[in-house]
């Protein structure tokens, strides 16, 4: 199953790249949003007492950790200072299943480094930011999902196309990542022939790519396409990912019951089709197919 999702997103990517390289894919400035009313907001749910649910349920409001720089999965809109994006659906999916309606959500910037520490101290009640399920990670706090699965990819200069086709040929190139991320140190483990430099965001990375002081930029090829969407005169992805990265949600380790509130409500989206109206208003309008979703993982 996971195996066939990896493959479906790798078509996808291919896809979405024939597109980038075709015509100007715009992801919308922001990085696509639904109607206010696009999800089941469930009218008074209830919930064991003491438990994460009845909580959040009963202050009828909650903090959810997006990203707001990455177009297509969470990104803040200019015109309307609101965060869009896949991310940003799944959360309101989500929160609906607690009787909390989208204007009564809190998005809260997390950038890579900070994801657990803002769960493990309770800025936020739960993270869905790009977030990869990991082993690691796992010691520290716990995952529902996975809703999504994507794979490391390279973001270059087109002109460099013919240069960089892949890891293997970043010998002695500069490779931008973000501190805390997954991507850096599979880069520095795993291809230690590059070098390599670390942001807090991949925003300043791709500033970087685009000013020429760096040679690719590496995350998932589902961020990588959204840069690539907003400059196609001059960047690509290179297509060839490079590892499993499976987004799950991030909450306070061993909240079980929270845990398995969460996957229920994923399993809801996934047989009611919210999931794949979800994808389809954000990352699917880059050309991306929302496919098959993915098996979620319980634990
Ligand atoms: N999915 C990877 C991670 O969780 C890279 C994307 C990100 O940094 O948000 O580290």
């Amino acid at each position: 199953m996971r195996l066939r999702t990896l493959a479906a997103g790798v078509a996808t990517l291919a896809l979405a790249l024939t597109a980038c390289g075709d015509s100007e894919t715009d992801l919308g400035g922001g990085g696509g949003t639904t109607d206010s009313d696009a999800y089941e907001v469930v009218a008074d749910p209830s919930f064991a007492a003491g438990s994460t649910m009845a909580r959040l349920s009963d202050a009828g409001s909650i903090k959810i950790g997006v990203k707001f720089d990455q177009p297509g999965i969470g990104n803040k809109n200019p015109s309307t200072g609101k965060p869009e994006g896949f991310d940003i659906e799944i959360g309101k999916i989500v929160a609906g299943q607690l009787g909390i309606a989208a204007d009564k959500i809190e998005f809260v910037e997390t950038v890579s480094k900070n994801r657990e520490p803002y769960i493990e101290t309770g800025k936020v009640d739960m993270v869905i930011a790009s977030y990869s399920i990991t082993d690691k990670r796992k010691q520290i706090v716990s995952f529902a999902g996975p809703y999504y699965v994507t794979g490391q990819d390279l973001l270059i200069r087109k002109e460099a196309a013919s240069e960089i086709t892949g890891p293997d040929s970043l010998a002695g190139k500069t490779v931008c990542s973000v501190t805390g991320s997954t991507p850096l140190a599979k880069i520095e483990e795993d291809y230690p022939q590059a070098k390599t430099e670390a942001y807090g965001t991949y925003t300043e990375c791709v500033d970087r790519l685009e000013t020429k002081s760096v040679d690719a930029v590496t995350t998932d090829g589902s961020i990588l396409l959204g840069y690539a969407a907003g400059n196609p005169e001059e960047l690509q992805v290179v297509g060839k990912p490079f590892s499993t990265e499976k987004y799950g949600i991030g909450l306070k380790k061993d909240d079980t019951a929270f845990r398995g509130f969460i996957n229920d409500s994923l399993q809801k989206a996934y047989d009611n089709g919210d999931w794949k109206k979800a994808f389809d208003a954000t990352l699917g309008k880059g050309g991306s197919e929302a496919g098959e979703p993915p098996a979620l993982e319980k634990y």
